[in-house]
């Protein structure tokens, strides 16, 4: 079970926030086992993941 996100589901997400944009909100959400960030589009359609950084 490493860090680096490359096995996680990313199940286990804790609620940032949202941005507005312009077509809406952009929600962001933190998985709480690789610490990487959820991005998902107002539309639903489209999810980026934003890998945790490396301390050091
Ligand atoms: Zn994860």
């Amino acid at each position: 079970m490493g860090g680096d996100g490359g096995s996680c589901y990313h199940e286990d997400l804790e609620w940032l926030g949202s941005q507005r944009s312009d077509e809406g909100e952009n929600r962001y959400y933190r998985c709480k086992r690789c610490l990487g960030v959820i991005v998902i589009t107002p539309k639903g359609e489209k999810v980026y993941y934003i890998p945790a950084r490396k301390e050091g």
